[in-house]
């Protein structure tokens, strides 16, 4: 009764060692020199995890969507930066698997499950993020090939990625702003297309975010996904898919942290006892955990709804993301108090987890954003 399968939990014990074995040995390091988790991506490749939810059709794993939030889960327990090597897979890919045609699906995807490629999404624009509809970066049809013109920014994993998902408008006089934007696929190395400088981040330093630039970019025709004037639709419906693994994200975040926490406590004395004799602190790591907890049952129910084609699955996935990631900052921040001034330094993960977590918050749609949605979806009954 109401508990994961048996192979969930097989699967949860296969990424805990490799993700402790040859993942988090790295994980400061890169932090430190805001360099990509190479190690990572490499165990992660050998290992099959680095793309779970391409199903086997592509040559992938075929994970479902609670598996594939255990992957990024237990990655992120360790290394936040490593975990959006499977998560930005899945955000890249969702569009192609949603809405692409068959003989798209089969020149891109086969590719990612190996890992000889690797995807990322790029819907966000300097003076579009929260409100996407407004985005200025065009397409047009010219004779077999499309062109695309402009900027995307915040791409995360650009530069290292093969495949771009890319939302462009593609009939400006569209009456609805949304039922005007088209959504392509665009390779690394067709004409027109460049990356950026990475940006200086707060956290998950080792996953680059570049913009990325399109001068009179041009893709063949069948590189569109799906119809003229439906990308926006499909990004949005990208979501409902992905915001549940951002939740799995904040959540192996939020985890690792507890971990930390709880072994730090049983160590460091004062006052001539463990600190994990005070009531004052065995009640904030009770909160920790109990928090934690409600967080999982609410990311796997998110993306299980995902999965089923729940009508409650953008509602759910909206919650996991919000309240998951509101957890991992509110976890990582008592960490951090409960290791005292040693919390505050780079000589112990906390204080990286701290940072890391802020931004589950941020991206795929800010929390206030997920509030809305969340409302909007209670108020249309
Ligand atoms: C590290 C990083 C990686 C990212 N990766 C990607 C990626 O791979 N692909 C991609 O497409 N994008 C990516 N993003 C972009 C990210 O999704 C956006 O930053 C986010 O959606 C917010 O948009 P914005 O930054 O323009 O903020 P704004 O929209 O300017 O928001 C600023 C503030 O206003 C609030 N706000 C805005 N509108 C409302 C409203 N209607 N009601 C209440 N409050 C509101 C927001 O909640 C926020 O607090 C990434 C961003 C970062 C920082």
């Amino acid at each position: 009764m109401y508990q994961l399968p048996e192979e969930h939990e097989e699967l949860r014990a296969a990424v805990r060692a490799l993700a402790e074995k040859e993942i988090a040995p790295y994980a400061a390091e890169v932090d430190e020199q805001e360099r990509y988790p190479v190690e990572a991506a490499r165990a992660l490749t050998e290992a099959g995890f680095n793309a779970v939810h391409i199903p086997e059709q592509y040559s992938g794993q075929g994970a479902d969507a609670v598996a594939a939030c255990i992957v990024i889960e237990e990655v992120a327990r360790v290394d936040a930066s490593a975990s959006l090597i499977p998560a930005v897979n899945k955000l890249g890919t969702q569009p192609i698997l949603l809405s692409a045609s068959e003989e798209l699906k089969k020149l891109v995807l086969p590719s990612i499950a190996t890992g000889e490629a690797s995807a990322s999404y790029a819907l966000s624009e300097r003076e579009a993020g929260s409100d996407t509809a407004s985005m200025r970066t065009r397409a047009h049809l010219d004779g077999d090939h499309w062109v695309l013109n402009g900027t995307k920014c915040w791409i995360t994993n650009a530069g290292e990625s093969t495949w771009y998902t890319v939302m462009a408008v593609t009939d400006p006089n569209a009456e609805k702003k949304a039922h005007g934007i088209s959504a392509f696929v665009v390779h690394k190395d067709d004409p027109g297309f460049s990356v950026g400088p990475k940006e200086r981040k707060l956290g998950i330093k080792g996953s680059p975010t570049r913009e990325i630039y399109f001068e009179n970019c041009t893709i063949p025709e069948n590189r569109i996904i799906g119809e003229p004037g439906t990308g926006l639709k499909t990004a949005l419906a990208t979501l409902d898919h992905t915001r549940p693994t951002i939740g799995a994200q904040a959540l192996g975040i939020a985890q690792g942290a507890l971990d930390a926490a709880v072994e730090y406590v049983k160590e460091r004395k004062q006052f001539g006892q463990s600190i994990s004799q005070f009531q004052g602190v065995q009640f904030m790591l009770a909160d920790m955990a109990m928090k934690i907890e409600a967080a999982r049952h609410l990311v796997y129910t998110s993306a299980a709804a995902t999965e089923r084609g729940d009508a409650r699955a953008t509602f759910l996935a909206s919650a996991a993301k919000a309240y998951a990631s509101d957890v991992a900052m509110e976890v990582t921040t008592d960490a951090v108090q409960l290791f005292g001034g040693a919390g505050y330094t780079r000589d112990f993960p906390v204080e990286r987890m701290m940072r890391d977590a802020k931004i589950t918050q941020i991206y795929e749609g800010t929390n206030q954003i997920q509030r809305m949605v969340m409302a909007r979806q209670l108020l249309k009954k």
